[in-house]
């Protein structure tokens, strides 16, 4: 077979929404896959929606995922342009040759095509007037995910407006003939066009490519499509949050195909061996946040340690407004460090450090009250924070598990358990529950601090 030419071909919305990202990523990996070219095609033939922040939006968004384009804007290629607004020339050409050969027609104004079968005159209720239908054999589709798809096209149709505008089917049909396109593998929405399109292509004398309707993502919660309203519906979202762009890639992946087992953290490169458009579900994939934040989780505790922080920092560095990221910032470098990496193993998304670190980096750190009720309603926990503040000065704070000795050794003199300190501990250095380690937030926070934020504690309770 000829070389596979697939084409994601967006419409400048101003989103770059999930859904997109997806069908984009699904054309990508087969073009990766089977060694073919992945071509981006612009189909801004909406002028008011036509402009260059727009456009940017998806540029950024696919460079951002990682999607690199082997033809289109920016990178060009021997089907260009690639911006449906400048190939006006090109669709002339083709309407020219529907019109000499007599498959398409004008009239009112508007050019049509011609859908092949015997015509007769009925009177449409709905439209309330009298209306010539075809009566054609089927279309029929086979396409590489749903299978065979018939449809009855019963009605000649307008590929070109009054106004001079070809619509979206005929200019669709027009590019992927033009630009060689293999196979077309798009939202499951289409498939209701693509009969209309199998009759231009054969208008044309042209043969049509594969398709490959992919199933739609439903929204998390309830029925429906998942819209750019939807609560983690766009991709600027994520990049803004700092997650990671192969994991968000890694959980795309897996809307609507698995490797045909049940790994789901997977090197792109084996997605890319593995993908095939026959192993895409016929069924509808359904958005699952949490699962999305699980991916991204598993993805940093992989990262390399310079990694992290340079998205850590980078992060801190964007909430401008966030006085404790900033203080973050100030901080020494391998103060940051530390904390940081302590950190890298506990949270789904970077968004979550200023929050979770914040008290490594302030002395007005906020008590959770509900915590505090709870620890000091049980037992002596001030007189287990008095027995660790006297035992501290000789702990080797050189090491975790050194420090960890050294409480359990305090807890076993005083027929206790590790617990009965850990809680009070973490209230007094931290006003939470939650958190790393208690032993590594002693070792970075130091014998100094930790003294002064007990004795504090200990005053003020
Ligand atoms: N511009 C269309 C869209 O954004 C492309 C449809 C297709 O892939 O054929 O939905």
């Amino acid at each position: 077979m000829s070389q596979v030419r697939v084409r994601f071909a967006p419409s400048p919305t101003g989103f770059f929404h999930i859904g997109s990202a997806r069908t984009a990523l699904f054309n990508w990996l087969y073009a990766r896959h089977t060694g073919g070219a992945f071509v981006l095609r612009i189909e801004d033939t909406d002028k008011e929606r036509n402009s260059e922040a727009f456009l940017n939006v998806i540029y950024d968004s696919l460079r951002w995922l990682g999607m690199d384009w082997d033809e289109g804007p920016k990178v060009g290629g021997a089907y260009g342009p690639y911006k449906q607004s400048e190939r006006n020339a090109v669709y002339k050409e083709y309407i020219d040759r529907l019109l000499a050969s007599g498959r398409a027609y004008e009239k009112d104004g508007a050019t049509w095509l011609k859908v092949d079968g015997e015509r007769y005159e009925v009177f449409d209720a709905h439209r309330k007037k009298t209306v010539t239908k075809v009566k054609a054999a089927p279309v029929v589709i086979n396409d590489l995910i749903r299978g065979r798809v018939e449809r009855v096209e019963d009605e000649d149709f307008v590929i070109v407006r009054s106004d001079g505008s070809p619509v979206f089917h005929l200019v669709n049909v027009i590019d992927d003939i033009a630009m060689q396109i293999t196979h077309v593998i798009r939202g499951e929405d289409h498939l209701s066009n693509t009969s209309k399109h199998v009759l231009l292509y054969q208008a044309f004398g042209v043969q049509p490519p594969e398709f490959a309707h992919i199933p739609l993502i439903l929204k998390q919660n309830g029925p429906g499509k998942m819209s750019k309203r939807d609560q983690g519906a766009l991709i600027e979202e994520y990049q803004r949050r700092g997650y990671l762009p192969e994991a968000l890639v890694n959980f795309l992946c897996l809307l609507g195909w698995n490797p045909g087992d049940d790994r789901e953290k997977m090197p792109i490169a084996d997605i890319i061996r593995l993908f095939d458009l026959p192993g895409v579900n016929q069924s509808n994939a359904r958005f699952d946040e949490k699962k999305l934040a699980h991916m991204n989780m598993a993805y940093l505790l992989a990262l390399p340690a310079d990694a992290f922080l340079t998205l850590a920092r980078g992060y801190f560095e964007r909430q401008t407004g966030n006085a404790v990221a900033q203080a973050a910032l100030a901080a020494e470098p391998a103060y940051f460090r530390d904390v940081m990496l302590l950190s890298q193993p506990k949270i789904k998304g970077v968004e979550e450090l200023p929050a979770y670190t914040g008290y490594f980096f302030t002395e007005d750190f906020p008590v959770d009250a509900k915590v505090r009720d709870k620890v000091m309603g049980k037992g002596d926990p001030k007189a287990r924070l008095r027995e660790l503040m006297a035992a501290l000065p000789t702990f080797d704070l050189s090491s975790d598990t050194a420090i960890e000795q050294a409480i359990k050794d305090l807890a076993t003199k005083n027929a206790l358990g590790f617990g009965d300190y850990q809680a009070v501990a973490r209230l007094a250095l931290s006003g939470t529950n939650v958190g790393p380690s208690i032993t590594g937030m002693i070792r970075i926070l130091g014998r100094d601090r930790v003294l002064a934020r007990m004795t504090r504690f200990l005053a003020a309770t």
